[in-house]
């Protein structure tokens, strides 16, 4: 019965499967019950610079999955997390997964109310804006007038994480029936209890705003007016848009090419291209982490073991989770932790960390399993020079990007 029908008292074990997708997530669960019947649950499948690898990490997915899973979780909008839903060869194949439930953070609600006059419908519409700015750098051929080569990768890299994914988003909307897919913030019921017999889900996050404005730090007190700054920032990114619009500052002025202009305007322009570009470089970083902080962050209860899946959230979303005295309590028990946002510094808070009693020498009895799915160089400063080597110490450490040669995935059992 390994389609899970029968499954009923506490899983005897649970099976994390984690895909090598580059810098990305895909990760399944499977909980096995007395008899063999399994119930799985899908995190995430996408990648931000590793295309080839998304087809035999799907395919795996099926196969360790029998071609069915019960849920599949999307922790947050962000293109490492979710490209697969988008590919017209591997989105089909997502599909016939038929999971009964669709769990997405709570900015995702269709019909959220996004008038200004509701704080967390003018943070998804400020999101939103952001994702059109993020494309707009990325339609930008020209690159970012003022950028230097690597400043223009670090804007590509963070940018491209947070275009639209229009595609994919649709691919996930038919996954289920609408009324399959939850919109969850922390504290609310996962709904996956009614699915996975003997197992608690806490949703630790992400907050609302009303919950926790620290989400929101990111934007100014007009959130969708400063991103539309940003836009029209984004459209004269390299000039040619506004000149193609007729939409000059001065119009019918004499023009002089840039070489003409004596060595103080030269200077003062180029000046001025450089600040440009890190204000780019900032809006998109800016961005990027108030996406990350959508993250649904979910804590699994199976027997007497803890397993933390938090997406890429970062110190915002989980200062909610941490204030809260009885979940920071379930979090000391942590067992296996799926390491947020690909090793970054800030998705592993200190204060997190402290709480983990299961953290010890190699070969301590019950320690702490950490899986992490990242890949060097692609983004600055992840994995952290600081958090990676104190995962190797104190953790049984599994890394996406260190699997034995020819390997697509890497399995554990609780
Ligand atoms: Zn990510």
């Amino acid at each position: 019965m390994s389609n899970g029908q029968g499954a009923n008292g506490t899983p005897d074990s649970v099976q994390v499967t984690m895909y090598d997708v580059g810098f990305g997530d895909c990760f399944l669960l499977s909980f096995i019950y007395v008899g063999g019947s399994t119930k799985r649950v899908l995190i995430d499948c996408g990648t931000r610079n590793a295309p080839a690898k998304m087809g035999p990490a799907v395919n795996q997915v099926l196969t360790d999955s029998g071609g069915h899973v019960d849920a599949v979780v999307i922790t947050h909008r962000h293109l490492d997390h979710l490209s697969a839903f988008g590919d017209s060869q591997t989105g089909p194949q997502l599909l016939s997964l038929g999971p009964q439930l669709v769990l997405q953070p709570w900015t995702e609600e269709p019909d959220l109310d996004k008038s200004a006059a509701d704080e967390n419908g003018a943070h998804v519409q400020m999101l939103d804006a952001g994702q059109g700015f993020a494309q707009a750098v990325m339609g930008n051929s020209v690159g970012v007038k003022g950028a230097s080569p690597e400043q223009q990768q670090i804007i590509n890299c963070i940018a491209g994480l947070s275009i639209p994914n229009k595609a994919a988003l649709e691919c996930i909307a038919k996954l289920a029936p609408a009324n399959a897919h939850s919109y969850l913030s922390a504290g609310q019921n996962s709904g996956l209890g009614n699915l996975l017999p003997g197992v608690t889900v806490t949703v630790l996050g992400p907050p609302t705003l009303t919950e926790c404005p620290a989400i929101a730090k990111e934007s100014s007190s007009n959130p969708s007016e400063f991103w539309q700054l940003q836009e029209s920032i984004a459209a004269m990114l390299g000039g040619g848009a506004m000149a193609a619009s007729g939409d000059e500052l001065l119009p019918g002025a004499a023009t002089l090419e840039r070489c003409m202009a004596s060595p103080e305007v030269r200077w003062a322009l180029n000046r001025l291209d450089g600040i440009n570009a890190q204000n780019v470089e900032r809006f998109v970083r800016c961005l990027d982490s108030a996406m990350n902080n959508t993250s649904l962050i979910l804590l699994f209860q199976v027997g007497n073991k803890v397993l933390l899946f938090p997406g890429d959230a970062q110190w915002e979303n989980w200062s909610y989770a941490l204030g809260k005295p009885e979940w920071a309590d379930q979090l000391k028990g942590v067992d296996l932790y799926k390491v947020g946002h690909h090793g970054s510094g800030n998705a592993t808070p200190k204060d997190l960390w402290n709480l983990f009693d299961h953290k010890g020498p190699a070969g301590q009895q019950g320690r702490l399993v950490t899986l992490m799915s990242t890949t060097v160089g692609e983004y600055n400063g992840v994995p952290a020079s600081t958090l990676a080597p104190a995962l190797g110490n104190e953790t049984d450490l599994t890394r996406s990007d260190q699997l034995a040669s020819g390997a697509t995935s890497y399995s554990c059992t609780l």
